[in-house]
């Protein structure tokens, strides 16, 4: 069973689309207990 995911990219690097919200409304719905983002540079 997946509980987390810790590797998410977003707007901030380019790779993604949406609010961050969305990503934790997306997360809470899915039962995940945890997650982490991982965007890097150039941000
Ligand atoms: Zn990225």
């Amino acid at each position: 069973m997946i509980t987390g995911d810790y590797h998410i990219h977003t707007v901030r690097c380019g790779h993604a689309k949406g609010e961050l919200q969305d990503y934790i409304n997306f997360a809470i719905s899915k039962n995940l207990r945890e997650i982490g983002f991982s965007d890097h540079a150039p941000m």
